[in-house]
């Protein structure tokens, strides 16, 4: 379709509901849109050519919670909370994975797994002794009796991993490919209908109570009945009352490595680090927590101390006595906030937000996506 500028005005108002973002929110809130109501007419606004945030730029870790980062979770929420947010990323987890199927997404449930060195003895102790509470915690959630449990203490070295003494793998999660949950979205939303216009950057937006005018960074504006906004870590530009802050998250990716012996999701240092094979590549990415203030940030972009931490990790601990090169690195930008629970409500009576995903928007996404519909309609 191509229309002058002057013409998108009419059209706009002719739709009945715009969604801000085409990361897996916003594509997951336009699908179960026109899969409830086909007849309704949907467009996605995106400010840049493809998705630009989170979504094409993550690890693909299929998660919903490892031992360090529920008990930390625990220190600041109640129990229901914590666990009503870990059943909301069981569940969107299933959605996806039930939505685009498992072999497009390339879902290998190869377990997660969190490692501990000599150093962190006590903590490791600590965590291991609270298995069976969280055991009994996740079975009605994952419908198995043991969630975690550990793994033996060969493990790590038949990981191929220097001093990694002990291993607790969580049973029930996995890994997928998210470039190919971005293109199967995309394609199932094009494919329902839905339309696209790329290009557009929001700089702001108003309600006057019939309809929702979008100000464009091109100094023109349309309006639209109703807004869904999933722009996640970059919510608060539109909206800076709401507790969104951007953190920015680095990550790189090796060359294939010969005779890897990876195999799995791992999480290292509460969470903080994080790495998986790629086939026969490590991804290895994180280390926020080494330089909070400069990661607080919606600029994508590497630092020397973080890519120096990661490649560190890489060859002391993952990779020892192994070349290895890292091929690329990258950036995305996550939503995070005091509470570690997505934002989804309404801001005006026409314009919903459904953002903060506290880094865990790939299983959570799905259904965070359709809630957000179901307030905006
Ligand atoms: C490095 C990294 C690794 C991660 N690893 C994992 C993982 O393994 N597992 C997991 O579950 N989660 C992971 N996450 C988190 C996950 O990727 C995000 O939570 C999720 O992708 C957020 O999706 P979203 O659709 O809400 O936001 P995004 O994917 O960020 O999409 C928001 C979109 O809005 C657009 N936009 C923003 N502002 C405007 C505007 N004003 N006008 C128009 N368009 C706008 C952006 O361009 C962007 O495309 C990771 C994140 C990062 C950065």
């Amino acid at each position: 379709m191509l229309l002058s500028h002057w013409e998108y005005e009419s059209f706009f108002k002719s739709l009945d509901i715009v969604v801000l973002g085409s990361g897996i929110v916003g594509l997951s809130a336009a699908i179960s849109l026109k899969e409830k109501h086909p007849n309704l007419n949907v467009a996605v606004v995106e400010r840049s050519f493809l998705p630009y945030g989170a979504s094409t730029r993550n690890a693909g870790f299929a998660c919903f919670g490892s031992i360090s980062e529920l008990s930390d979770d625990l220190e600041h929420s109640s129990e229901s909370e914590v666990l009503a947010v870990a059943e909301l990323r069981f569940r969107g987890l299933k959605k996806l994975r039930r939505r685009l199927g498992d072999k497009a997404i390339q879902y290998q449930e190869l377990g997660g797994m969190e490692i501990f060195r000599s150093a962190d003895k006590k903590e490791f102790e600590k965590y291991a002794d609270s298995i069976p509470y969280f055991n009994e915690l996740f079975s009605e959630i994952t419908g198995k009796a043991d969630t975690y449990r550990l793994l033996d203490q060969q493990a790590g070295t038949r990981f191929g991993f220097r001093q990694v003494d002990q291993i607790i793998l969580n049973t029930a999660e996995g890994q997928i490919d998210t470039g190919e949950m971005m293109k199967s979205l995309l394609t199932m939303a094009q494919r329902l209908g839905v339309l696209f216009f790329n290009g557009l950057n929001i700089e702001s937006v108003e309600d006057n109570g019939k309809s929702v005018s979008l100000n464009t960074d091109m100094g023109w504006s349309f309006s639209t009945p109703r807004l869904l906004v999933c722009t996640n870590g970059f919510a608060s530009k539109l909206f800076p009352e709401l507790d969104v802050l951007p953190a920015r998250n680095q990550v790189m990716i090796t060359a294939p490595v010969k005779n890897l012996q990876v195999r799995g999701c791992f999480h290292y240092d509460r969470g903080y680090f994080y790495f998986r094979n790629v086939g026969d590549r490590i991804l290895v990415g994180g280390g926020r927590h080494l330089d909070f203030g400069t990661e607080q940030t919606s600029e994508f972009g590497s630092t020397p101390v973080i890519q120096e931490a990661l490649t560190s990790l890489l060859s002391d601990v993952i990779l020892p006595n192994q070349q290895f090169e890292i091929e690329r690195s990258w950036s995305g930008i996550m939503g995070l906030g005091k509470v570690k629970k997505p934002i989804i409500k309404k801001i005006t009576p026409n314009i919903t937000v459904a953002v903060r995903m506290g880094g865990m928007g790939i299983a959570i996404g799905s259904i965070v996506g359709e809630l957000g519909t179901e307030l905006a309609l």
